[in-house]
Formats: C-alpha cells, sequence, structure tokens
C-alpha cells in the first residue's frame, strides 16, 4: 500500500461502519492515509440487498452476514459505540459512553432509520408470525418461511414512501414468491396486493413498463398512491387510505416494508438540512455549512433513490477530495434499483438524478430490461464484489 499519508487532513472520524462508512475508510486506507477511525455499534455486518432474495426463498442467511471485525479495514481503528452528537464547533463526536473523539475531518455514515412504530399497529404486528419484511434479516428470514409453505390467502406487499433505503426492492420478495407460487401451481388460490405510495412501479417509465409486465402476468392486485394508516394484528387487517378514501384489506401474510427517516441526532447536532438528513452539497458532499464534515451513503439526501450502487460512486468522490483534490470529481446522482422478477431474471434499473437511465455497461441502453445477465450480477456477481472489492475500497 502507498503510504503518502495527508497529514493535514488530521484524524479521519467515520460514522457507521455499513456499506458507506467500511468502502470509504477502506478507500481512505489505500490511499495512505493514516489515522482512519470507523464508529460502529453492530458486532455483525449485513449485506442488505441479499435480504430480498432470502424473503423471496432464494438466498441464506448465512451469506449476508459477517463480523464487523472481519470486514473493519486493516489498519482502520474499530469504535464499537454509538455516536449521540456532533460538535462541530469543537471537532469532536460523543460517544454513548460519554467519551468523546476528536477529529480532522468527520465522514457521516449512518445510514437511514426504520420507523416501525411511525404506521401505529406495525411494530407489533411485526412480532407474530404473518408480518414479516426483507427489511430486517429476522424478519426476511421469516417471510422467506411464511411465503414458501402459502397454498392459499391473501399476501399483502407494502412499499415505503421516500425517504427509504432503495425503496422499489420491497417488490423483489413479491415477484420471487409469485414465480415460486406460479411453478408450485398455487398462484392462482393466492391473492397477492401491492399497496404503493407511488403512482407506478417505478419513477422511470421504460422499466415501469417491464415491471406492469410481471405484475400483469402474475395477477397481482395494485394499489398505488396509497398511504398505509393503520395494522390491526389481532384481525389481521391493514388500512390503506387513496385519495382520501379508506380501505381494510384482510391479509394471511402482509410483508411490510417500514416508513424511515433521518436520525435525530443530525438535528440535534445542527447538520440537517430541510429534510432533516445530513445538509452536504449533491456533488461534492462537503457539508454546506462545515468544511471539514462530509456525507455519504443513506444518511445524504443526494440522490432521489438510496442506494448501495450510488455508495460506490459517492465514496470515490469523497476520496478524492481528501486525497487528489486537484481531480475536482462530482457525483452525477447515479443510482440504481435491481428487481428480481423471476428467480432467473431481473430488470435493472440504473439512472442518474434527472431520473435518466445511466446503464453502467455504456450504449447498453436496453440493459434494463427483463435479463438473465442481470440476474447473475444481483444475486451472485454484486454480493461477491461487495465483501472482496467494495469493503476493501477496490471498487
Ligand atoms: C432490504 C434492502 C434491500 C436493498 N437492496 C439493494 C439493492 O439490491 N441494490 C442496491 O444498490 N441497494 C440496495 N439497498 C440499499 C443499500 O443496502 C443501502 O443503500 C446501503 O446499505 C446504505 O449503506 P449505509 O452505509 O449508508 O447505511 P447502512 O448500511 O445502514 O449502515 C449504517 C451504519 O451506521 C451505523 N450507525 C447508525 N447510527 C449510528 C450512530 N449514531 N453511531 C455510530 N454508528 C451508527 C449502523 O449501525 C449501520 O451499521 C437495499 C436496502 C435494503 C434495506
Amino acid at each position: 500500500m502507498k503510504r503518502s499519508a495527508s497529514p493535514s487532513l488530521g484524524p479521519v472520524v467515520v460514522i457507521g461502519g455499513g456499506n458507506a462508512g467500511v468502502s470509504i475508510a477502506a478507500r481512505l486506507r489505500r490511499r495512505g492515509v493514516a489515522d482512519v477511525t470507523i464508529i460502529e455499534p453492530r458486532r455483525e455486518h449485513v449485506y442488505a440487498p441479499l435480504q430480498s432474495h432470502i424473503a423471496g426463498g432464494v438466498a441464506d442467511r448465512r451469506e449476508v452476514v459477517r463480523p464487523q471485525a472481519d470486514v473493519t479495514p486493516r489498519g482502520v481503528v474499530w469504535v464499537p459505540e454509538r455516536v449521540v452528537s456532533v460538535r462541530p464547533g469543537e471537532k469532536s463526536v460523543e460517544l454513548s459512553s460519554g467519551r468523546r473523539i476528536a477529529y480532522g475531518q468527520l465522514i457521516i455514515a449512518a445510514g437511514i432509520e426504520q420507523r416501525w412504530d411511525a404506521i401505529p399497529g406495525l411494530q407489533e404486528a411485526s412480532t407474530g408470525a404473518a408480518v414479516v419484511s426483507n427489511y430486517t434479516l429476522d424478519l426476511a428470514d421469516a417471510a422467506s418461511r411464511a411465503l414458501r409453505e402459502l397454498d392459499s390467502g391473501t399476501v399483502v406487499f407494502t412499499q415505503a414512501a421516500e425517504p427509504a433505503s432503495c425503496a422499489g426492492v420491497a417488490q423483489k420478495p413479491l415477484y420471487l414468491a409469485c414465480d415460486r407460487w406460479r411453478r408450485r401451481g398455487v398462484l392462482d388460490r393466492i391473492r397477492v396486493v401491492f399497496v404503493t405510495p407511488e403512482s407506478a412501479p417505478f419513477s422511470i417509465g421504460e422499466v415501469a413498463s417491464e415491471l406492469h409486465r410481471s405484475l400483469d402476468a402474475y395477477g397481482v392486485e395494485t394499489i398505488y398512491d396509497a398511504e398505509v394508516v393503520d395494522v390491526r394484528s389481532h384481525a389481521s387487517e391493514l388500512d390503506v387510505v387513496v385519495g382520501g378514501q379508506k380501505t381494510t384489506i384482510g391479509y394471511d401474510v402482509l410483508h411490510a416494508a417500514p416508513p424511515q427517516a433521518a436520525a435525530a441526532w443530525i438535528a440535534e447536532s445542527g447538520l440537517q438540512g430541510n429534510d432533516g438528513f445530513v445538509d452536504v452539497d449533491r456533488e461534492t458532499l462537503r457539508h454546506r455549512r462545515w468544511e471539514d464534515i462530509w456525507a455519504l451513503g443513506d444518511v445524504a439526501s443526494v440522490t432521489p433513490v438510496r442506494s448501495g450502487g450510488a455508495i460506490r460512486k459517492q465514496a470515490k468522490v469523497i476520496a478524492d477530495a481528501l486525497t487528489r483534490p486537484h481531480r475536482r470529481r462530482s457525483y452525477d446522482g447515479y443510482s440504481e434499483t435491481p428487481f428480481t422478477v423471476t428467480a432467473r431474471t431481473a430488470v435493472f434499473a440504473e439512472f442518474d438524478r434527472l431520473g435518466r437511465l445511466q446503464p453502467s455497461i455504456p450504449r447498453w441502453r436496453t440493459l434494463y430490461r427483463e435479463r438473465r445477465f442481470t440476474y447473475l450480477m444481483d444475486r451472485w456477481v454484486l454480493p461477491w464484489v461487495y465483501w472482496n472489492l467494495i469493503l476493501r475500497g477496490r471498487a
């Protein structure tokens, strides 16, 4: 490793050791930055995208979890605690233990919070067997069992409103489950309802038409522009409001995506923009008021769709700004949403912040269409790239 350490940076402190935090820390180490610390309370690191495949019954939880110590880049200090506040004037962060850590540069990569309590009844319902989700590892496991064993009944899948972590992936278990039910010959005995706050399965027309084809082929009932307002687990019902009208839907299984929001400590530390997330410039990812603070990943509102794919680009922008400032790289808002529409094929949407398709294989304009190739990328290639290249600062 080349050691051209940048002493002028001072200690680099990264809040959060998820996808974004480990990626940027590894990249900075590879560039010779000597003093990098990650603050991360979790002992286990999870590759969230495969939770959808677990829920859909085509992956196992052992594939997605590794000890945090194993993914922490060599030479990076890991502090297994939670940050409770940032004091930008003093250039320090305060941990839950009361200890303070000083920084020269602070990179916030603390993700987005899941708010299961934001819909009345949802949190309580999620402790029972009938409410499952790809948004947590345990509920994804529960989804796999609940969906696989079903022969008849009603299954409701919900998608979260923005802000959310890659909201469209709530559809992945839906298609995977339908594909399995169809192969088992029970699909016509199962009523499948998809409830989404959006007015289409995806915001880009070409991608939406691909998804419509699958929704129609599986006979999925779609409820657009809808808000879930109440879940009553004792009656196995949820209330959905569309255009001011409330509808009640009974379910045998509810596959729920939780509401999501910025953590309170961001605003309490005075670092928030209008939406409560860290207020960074969407191209440089540098804080608008504190020039030694940066943010990437789900904790920043710099692309309309938060995703791991977006982080691959964002980490390069911050690493260059700190170690090769003459390059002036900026983030174009690239993001992605893969949809596994069968257990063999995917619709893989890649786009910029204006919603223009931006395939990562240049000039392959129709890469987004349903393909075997993109399923293999999503299911097998990207997880390998994640553990072996992205978390090591190589991709
Ligand atoms: C079910 C699901 C499926 C997805 N599928 C895809 C997909 O197919 N393709 C894709 O590109 N993207 C996908 N995404 C999105 C992608 O996983 C996220 O965008 C990405 O993981 C965000 O990384 P992050 O580091 O910003 O947040 P996270 O990975 O959530 O990491 C944040 C970390 O910060 C830590 N933290 C939080 N608060 C504090 C604190 N106060 N102090 C210290 N540490 C803290 C947390 O413990 C956590 O480990 C999916 C997301 C989900 C939930």
